[in-house]
């Protein structure tokens, strides 16, 4: 960009820079989807990442609560396992079983069973009928009932301990049952002691820790849940098999034991009733059963979404932060280009105001050379002039003499002798016309500076012209001011310039009808303009651009030669003045000296006043 087109409110950023502007704006929607896909990208991670980390931390949590609750279980189905074999060796309960006397057992039985914290603790003769029992005295009781299709009456009668989960085929509560054979004296078996334990409260307390458990059988049935609706549920459809022995052990009694909504094919856990888990699975080390410990993935994915959201907020923070430190760069590179953009300006306009004062410089060096030139031309003519002024002076002035006495009366001039004289007085006429035009260009030296009144060269010069004014029938109107409008310098140069002024407009109005010729003093503030104005046919126009240039003139040979304007020109500018001219708009030109006045001290004239012209 060159500084000459740098106009002042131009910007002036680099085309290079607009160039990589432009390029960078037009990528700039692929960065901001670029930065909101990473973004995104890295939300995900970081909920991955924080769900891998809470999946883990479960796991040790799962484990541990596994730990407690196992523990509990298994100390809940073996705190009373020793009592019925105690109890098988206790004499009352052996003397019950060989036939002797119950009630006093059913007292015993009754108070044991409270004292034991059990739900019911029975005697069963060989054939599995009940024949004494804690609850002995309450409806429904178990004395009187038959229990030999039990797997635990079974196995006790074989001689071992029995234990066996089940729902209560009387009370129809659910119960763990324990069982031992009772000896008769003989050594034989007499019958079967069991207790039955109440393991609710333990799935109570599972529910109001806030915890999912179960507990499930070999078979995949659900013996005790902490959600009370999956109780008797399996886990998987149970085999014909299966149903047909439970049928016969009458263990779950009328419980339809329908499959459970438990899907365990998934990589994330396991969904049971459409709720998602982390599955922790161990064996009791008791009839077989599993504890399945469930902590819900929604905990787990709510721990990832906190995390996420600190993520978001953390990431919102950290652009928003981005954004006001880029706005403050972009606000500081802004500044900066405005400052440079000043500069820029600046150096402009001082380059264009250096151009300026150069082209000014040279207008100025051309006129002056102008100047000079014209000025040593009227000086070489100046000097001309005074020479021939001088040398033809005399003998003019002593041909006119000779002809004005050969022309005295009483001379008998007449005839062809009259017609000579009249033809030498004529060309003598006219060689004293032409000294007198040439004696205007001549020095007067020295000369005198003084103060003047204006007026009084108005009054000089028509003394001298006005005769000659009358002569040729030209109306003359005079207006000037009572006051004295005084200025300073060379008094005779000022009426040289004056007489040229009214010479020019008697030549203009030589045509004219009804020739006036109207001159004017004013003043103006600190100047004086001295006017002469005519009703001729005005300046022509290549007299209006050239009227000042030296020997321009429109006048005949031997009338005019065209140096009068210059050279008044000249003078005025040496008084700090200046010659003005224009066509008036009823006809006409009218000339206007212009000088300072010194009167109200308004300027005084310079050194330059009165230089040689
Ligand atoms: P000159 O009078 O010898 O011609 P000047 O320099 O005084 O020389 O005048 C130059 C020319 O300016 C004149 O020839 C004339 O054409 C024109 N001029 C000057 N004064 C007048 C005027 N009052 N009216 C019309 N033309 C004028």
């Amino acid at each position: 960009m060159s500084t000459e087109n740098l106009a002042d409110g131009d910007p002036v950023t680099l085309d290079i820079g607009r160039t990589m502007d432009a390029k960078k704006r037009s990528r700039r929607p692929y960065v901001i989807a670029a930065v909101i896909l990473g973004a995104l990208a890295g939300l995900v991670a970081v909920f991955w990442i924080s769900q891998q980390l809470s999946v883990s931390s479960e796991a040790r949590r799962s484990a541990d609560r596994m730990s407690l609750y196992l523990s509990t279980l298994v100390s809940a189905l073996e705190e009373h396992q020793h009592l019925p074999f105690i109890l098988s060796w206790d004499p009352l309960v052996v003397q019950a079983a060989e036939g002797g006397e119950t009630n006093e057992l059913n007292l015993r039985l009754e108070s044991f069973a409270a004292e034991a914290g059990v739900d019911a603790v029975y005697l069963m003769n060989p054939e599995g009928l009940t024949i004494a029992a804690s609850n002995w005295n309450e409806t429904p009781t178990f004395v009187g009932n038959n229990y030999g299709f039990r797997p635990y009456f079974k196995q006790a009668l074989a001689g071992s301990r029995g234990v066996f989960f089940a729902i209560g085929a009387t009370t129809q509560e659910p119960g763990y049952f324990i069982s031992e054979p009772v000896y008769a004296a003989s050594g034989e078996i007499a019958g079967v002691i069991a207790l039955k334990v109440d393991l609710t409260p333990l799935t109570r307390a599972w529910r109001e820790g806030g915890e999912t458990l179960l507990a499930a059988d070999p078979r995949g049935v659900v013996i005790l849940a902490s959600n009370p609706d999956w109780n008797y549920r399996t886990l998987a459809p149970l085999t014909e098999g299966d149903r047909s022995e439970i049928a016969a052990e009458r263990q779950f009694g009328d419980e339809a034991l329908t499959t459970l909504d438990y899907d365990a094919s998934s990589r994330f856990g396991i969904a049971v009733d459409g709720t998602r888990y982390i599955q922790t699975v161990r064996d009791i080390g008791h009839l077989g059963w599993k504890l399945h410990y469930l902590a819900p993935l929604a905990r787990i994915n709510e721990q990832a979404w906190q995390s996420v959201i600190l993520a978001a907020a953390a990431l919102l923070l950290m652009t928003v932060a981005f954004l006001l430190a880029r706005a403050r760069r972009v606000r500081i590179a802004l500044f900066a280009s405005q400052e440079e953009r000043r500069g820029l300006r600046t150096i402009n306009r001082k380059l264009a105001e250096e151009i300026e004062e150069r082209r000014a410089a040279e207008r100025r060096l051309e006129r002056a050379q102008k100047e000079l030139q014209q000025v040593s031309k009227l000086a070489a003519l100046g000097q001309l002039s005074a020479s021939v002024t001088h040398e033809l002076g005399q003998p003019i002035a002593a041909m006119r003499n000779y002809l004005a006495a050969a022309d005295l009366p009483g001379n008998g001039i007449d005839g062809e002798a009259r017609e000579l004289v009249d033809h030498l007085n004529g060309i003598t006429a006219r060689m004293e016309h032409i000294t007198a035009q040439l004696r205007f260009f001549a020095h007067r030296e020295p000369e005198k500076l003084t103060h003047f009144d204006l007026r009084d060269v108005i009054s000089s010069v028509l003394a001298m012209m006005q005769s000659d004014i009358a002569g040729k029938k030209i109306a003359l109107v005079v207006d000037i001011p009572d006051e004295p409008v005084r200025a300073f310098g060379d008094m005779f140069r000022i009426e040289q310039v004056l007489v040229n002024m009214i010479r020019n407009a008697m030549d203009a109005v030589a045509e004219t009808s009804e020739p006036e010729i109207r001159l004017v003093l004013k003043t103006e503030a600190g100047e004086a303009r001295l006017s002469v104005a005519d009703n001729g046919p005005g300046l022509s126009e290549e007299a209006q651009s050239r009227a000042e240039d030296p020997f321009f003139t429109t006048k005949p040979s031997g009338t005019g030669m065209g140096l009068g304007l210059s050279i008044s020109a000249s003078i005025l500018k040496d008084h700090d003045g200046r010659m003005t001219f224009s066509n008036r708009s009823d006809g006409g030109a009218v000339f206007v000296m212009t000088l300072p006045r010194t009167d109200i001290g308004a300027s005084q004239i310079s050194g330059g006043a009165g230089g040689s012209v």
